[in-house]
């Protein structure tokens, strides 16, 4: 989609700070971090929210979480812990209508979430 700003982002056509890329996905610093370590890992492929994907994108939202794994142990997250957070419609605190899951680490996370 040309107008989604993450649809641009992994098709190299915005500016973004990019950590990891492969065939399916795109990891980058979160340009207003909420955290010491916060990466977006964003799929190439456009689905605009966590509700409306399908039993054919297990492997790719499956994907998605092990790139926050290698990320969080890239970072030298293991012993301390993280965060992994998808924001899900308005409510759910999404702003960017391009699913993307949030690495968040490197202080103490808060719960519930707020
Ligand atoms: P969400 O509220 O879950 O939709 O999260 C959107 C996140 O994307 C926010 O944390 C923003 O700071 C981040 N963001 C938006 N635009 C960009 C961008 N161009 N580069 C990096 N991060 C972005
Ligand atoms: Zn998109």
């Amino acid at each position: 989609m040309s107008n989604c700003i993450f649809c641009n982002i992994v098709q190299h056509q915005g500016s973004a700070q990019i950590i990891f890329e492969d065939q399916q996905a795109m990891v980058i610093s979160d340009r207003n971090p909420q955290a010491p370590v916060h990466l977006l890992v964003i799929p190439k492929k456009h689905i605009d929210r966590i509700q409306n994907t399908t039993e054919g994108d297990e492997a790719l939202l499956g994907h998605l979480i092990i790139l926050a794994r290698q990320e969080a142990e890239k970072a030298g997250l293991n012993d301390k812990g993280y965060r992994l957070v998808f924001n899900n419609g308005r409510q759910g605190g999404q702003a960017v209508f391009h699913i993307h899951l949030h690495l968040l680490g490197g202080r103490a996370m808060h719960w519930p979430p707020g």
